[in-house]
């Protein structure tokens, strides 16, 4: 069974860039329901149920097609959101980023049509910027995310409304200020 992770820190510890609001419906509600609905695509396949979610995502083609969509949705919901909150966390160290690789990375989270994720990643050819739709996570190209951020609608709206701009500047802010 997968499970939905603790935070190291508290709902309201990312005040003003996150809003405590955001944070805990995010985590209690559209994370858990990513784990929950991992869970239940594995249900009919408990050789499945002892892989890693890293291990999942990472050989996806080994996943049954009847579950490959829901695994690739929701198990990347949970890995996602996982990275997401331990590189949200205060204490997390940053990796060091150009001025031309931030704004690389906002300018492609502003391009990114719907919903989806931006990203830094370690490639072959050092770091990168990319941006995946829905819960597609970047660990079953191969990369190592180093950076991402939640460019869905839950992850802002309710401080930032339709203000995507705001939202990814006080981001960046945040883990660079
Ligand atoms: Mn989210």
């Amino acid at each position: 069974m997968h499970t939905l992770p603790k935070l190291n820190y508290s709902y309201d510890a990312l005040e003003p860039y996150i809003d405590a609001q955001t944070m805990e419906i995010h985590h209690t509600k559209h994370h858990q329901t990513y784990v929950d609905k991992l869970n239940a695509a594995l249900e009919k396949y408990p050789e499945l149920q002892t892989k890693t979610v890293e291990e999942l995502l990472q050989d996806l083609s080994a996943v049954p097609e009847d579950i490959r969509g829901a695994v690739r949705n929701h198990g990347g919901g949970h890995w996602n959101h996982r990275f997401f909150w331990q590189i949200l966390d205060p204490k997390a160290e940053r990796v060091a980023l150009s001025d031309e690789l931030k704004l690389k990375f906002k300018n492609a989270a502003l391009g990114h049509f719907g919903s989806g994720w931006v990203w830094l990643v370690k490639g072959s050819e050092g770091l990168e910027v990319m941006t995946t739709p829905n819960q597609d996570s970047p660990i079953s190209q191969g990369l190592e995310p180093v950076l991402g951020l939640d460019l869905w609608e839950h992850a802002y709206y309710l401080k930032y409304q339709n203000r995507r701009v705001e939202y990814i500047d006080s981001i960046l802010n945040y883990w660079y200020k």
